[in-house]
């Protein structure tokens, strides 16, 4: 029996696994996390301290220190039956990395003992040569660092393995350069937290720290383990290369919101309780668009650490289904013709003083401040917006972005018909030169034209990818696969620049003689004329704005290859540069593994699908005709043949057609890899992968053996179908 039968036979919907019993969240919440009120319990004082001072004010922790630290954690962990730590960090592979040591070891004279010394929390040197760094690091100088960022607490992993204490870090070369996605994210936090504050103590003194605020919502696939595991492509790419759209797909929408399947359900509650200990405060559930879809939200957090907590998520979804025999797509597109996934990611600003930057204000005063970094945030992404679609730019979010389901390739911005009427005012009323409608516009237009609570009033467009929701901007063209960070560090460095020239422009008034507030309406008013292409309130899937966009001027760049250019150009480079996120090394390098990424993944689906096609598709096709042909000479022999049979004479050659071309792409498709492959240049390469193997072979060898599936006996077709694979669960 095919494994496909086998799946369907053994395939239970009730689950296996027991969720785990609910309790009160807060009972669990955090349990497994090293959190300052526990930090207090296992620390002196003085550690304590120096921790907080790192946590809250970025102070160095010397090496003394550290050790006491380290000796509380242990001794915190110890009692939880921690027996091994590791240091987790998030390479440039996308997923998170970790080797464990054990706290067990001996001494010179053979007395075993644990311990954790402090130069183990700070920094740990693990054989890292087979992480990407794109030339930075050459094999035979494989040392790579991990070195502690306090910033994010230590946590207990418990699932699938014995209990591991994780110290959450950065990883970076022997020579410094960063290799993670984490260095280079805390950098443009800091660069961001100056240019910020600066700006705040125009509007208040108090302010001494701004931080940029992410909750992310995660889209993804639930489907059956045995099914997938019958599916190659799946196993070895995260999405289907092939497979007819089923009869019934997403067009009742009747999937979206609806209830949650018993055995999903089962599985949803078991890794939201796996994650509340791990101190991920999950909020929301719910089905999506598309059969099998789901999403989950959590309460926004600081950046950093909320991209912890969803590459951590992504990881325990992965361990906690394999409980269910159940298996988490994160895949952008796993399935043809229905929806992708994504993740938006909500980015606001914080400060210390506890105001939410893009949230209007009550005053005249605080609704400039409001207007000042909403106006910045626009310009920012209107100056960098090839940045940020370089981005998110990856081999599998190509196949979303830009599909009529998720936003189009262009970058534009999304405000709203009430914000929109403002930024006309303030463009349509402020003077030349300082005046007395300045001063009115100020004090009581600027006020009153802006609702204290936007968020009931914004109206929302869903075909936006960078939309205002009321008191954050919604950046919607991540995909589910990635890492925030990489869009956490652009999108905080473009504001961080934004605001230091900003904040330039404004004191360079005050110097001529300007009043502060008029001085910043001023700025705020050539921002709104300068960055005025960027806002489109339409349908962001539609043709029209696609021409539109073009007669603006906008960035289109539909495939990775492309869109990654903007990561090297001179003016990435000077802002990089400018705000100590990335070294002009350090960008080459990124691009190059981004490169090298897209070019491994294109070729690792060309060669499964060559593979399927052959082994799978064309025998199971074959074997159905030979049948057909078998049953006419049958018909024949006994004399029943002559007009009876032309529909199954018409069968066997559409058959022999498909056949055919299915036959001809597969061997066409090799032969454009092979000239791909020696292509010099890792650009090169990835744009002929792109424009010679991807474009013309994935779709059009698809589509031929998509008709075989329809075509051929049903006990034959030895893939899961796709309504086995949405609808059975
Ligand atoms: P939706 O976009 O589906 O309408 P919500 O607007 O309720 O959902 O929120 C979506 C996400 O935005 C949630 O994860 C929430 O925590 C996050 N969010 C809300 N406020 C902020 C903020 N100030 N900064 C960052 N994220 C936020
Ligand atoms: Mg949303």
């Amino acid at each position: 029996m095919s494994l496909r039968f086998n799946a369907l036979a053994k395939l239970q919907t009730s689950s296996e696994a027991d969720a785990q019993r609910a309790t009160k969240i807060t009972a669990i919440f955090a349990e497994n996390v090293f959190t300052h009120a526990i930090a207090r319990q296992f620390l002196s004082d003085e550690a304590y301290k120096s921790l907080m001072g790192s946590v809250k004010a970025g102070q160095k922790i010397d090496r003394s220190m550290a050790a006491q630290i380290a000796n509380g954690i242990r001794a915190w962990a110890e009692s939880k039956g921690v027996t091994h730590f590791t240091h987790w960090f998030q390479p440039l592979t996308g997923s998170t990395a970790e080797k464990h040591d054990s706290f067990f070891t001996l001494k010179s004279d053979g007395t075993s003992i644990e311990q954790f010394e402090g130069d183990a929390l700070i920094q740990q040197e693990p054989d890292a040569s087979s992480f990407p760094s794109g030339g930075l690091r050459a094999t035979f100088e494989a040392r790579g660092y991990t070195a502690w960022d306090p910033s994010s607490p230590a946590f207990i992993m418990d699932i699938g393995y014995g209990k591991t204490l994780c110290i959450p870090t950065i990883f970076v070369s022997y020579t410094g350069e960063s290799l993670d996605y984490k260095a280079p994210l805390l950098k443009a936090l800091e660069s961001l937290n100056k240019a910020a504050v600066d700006v705040c103590n125009y509007f208040d003194r108090n302010v001494q720290r701004v931080t940029p605020t992410l909750g992310w919502e995660q889209e993804y696939f639930v489907i059956d383990e045995s099914l997938f595991n019958a599916r190659p492509d799946l196993v070895m790419c995260g999405r289907t290369v092939f497979g007819h759209t089923p009869a019934k797909g997403q067009q009742l929408e009747d999937h979206y919101f609806g209830s949650i399947p018993e055995r999903v359900y089962a599985f949803m509650r078991d890794f939201e309780a796996e994650s509340y200990k791990l101190g991920i405060p999950l909020r929301t559930r719910h089905n999506e668009v598309a059969p099998a879809q789901f999403e989950c939200a959590p309460i926004f957090e600081e950046a950093n650490l909320a991209v912890d907590h969803n590459t951590l998520l992504m990881d325990i979804m992965t361990r906690v289904a394999a409980r269910h025999k159940l298996r988490v797509l994160l895949h952008e597109k796993p399935f043809a013709g229905i929806n992708g996934s994504g993740k938006h990611n909500n980015w606001s600003l914080a400060t210390d003083t506890g105001v939410n930057l893009l949230a209007p204000g009550k005053t005249p005063k605080t609704n400039l401040m409001f207007l000042a970094f909403f106006v910045n945030a626009i310009k920012a992404v209107h100056d960098y917006a090839d940045l940020l679609r370089a981005s998110i730019a990856s081999a599998s979010n190509d196949f979303r972005l830009g599909a009529n389901e998720a936003p189009p390739a262009i970058i534009s911005v999304f405000i709203g018909q009430y914000l929109s009427k403002v930024l006309d005012d303030v463009k349509e009323r402020v003077g030349e030169k300082f005046d007395e409608q300045d001063e009115s516009m100020l004090k009581i237009d600027i006020h009153r034209s802006i609702p204290e609570l936007l968020l009931d009033n914004t109206d929302r467009n869903r075909t936006s990818p960078f939309a205002f929701t009321g008191n954050k901007f919604e950046f919607r063209a991540v995909g589910s696969s990635a890492n925030c960070a990489n869009a956490m560090t652009v999108l905080n460095t473009i504001m961080a620049e934004t605001l230091k020239t900003f904040k330039k422009e404004v004191d360079d008034l005050i110097g001529k003689g300007e009043k502060k507030e008029i001085a910043i309406l001023h700025v705020i008013k050539e921002y709104i004329i300068s960055s005025e292409p960027i806002l489109f309130e339409g349908n962001g899937y539609s043709e029209e704005w696609e021409k539109e966009a073009e007669r603006r001027g906008l960035p289109n760049v539909k495939t990775t290859p492309l869109a990654l250019d903007a990561m090297v150009t001179e003016k990435a480079k000077a802002l990089f540069a400018n705000n100590k996120v990335y070294t002009h090394a350090e960008l080459e390098a990124r691009h190059e593994i981004e490169l090298e990424k897209y070019i491994k993944k294109v070729q690792i689906e060309g060669r499964l699908m060559a593979d399927l096609a052959t082994t799978y598709i064309l025998p199971a096709a074959i074997n159905y005709q030979n049948k057909l042909i078998e049953n006419l000479r049958g018909l024949k022999d006994v004399g029943l043949a002559e007009g009876m049979c032309d529909q199954r004479t018409e069968l066997v050659n559409r058959l022999s057609k498909h056949i055919n071309e299915v036959s001809r792409l597969t061997v066409e498709m090799v032969e454009a890899r092979k000239a791909a492959n020696n292509i010099e240049g890792s650009r090169d390469k990835a744009i002929a992968y792109c424009s010679d193997v991807k474009e013309p072979f994935f779709d059009a060898l698809r589509y031929h053996g998509d008709k075989l599936e329809q075509l051929v006996d049903d006990r034959e077709w030895y893939l899961p179908k796709y309504r086995e694979l949405l609808f059975l669960r």
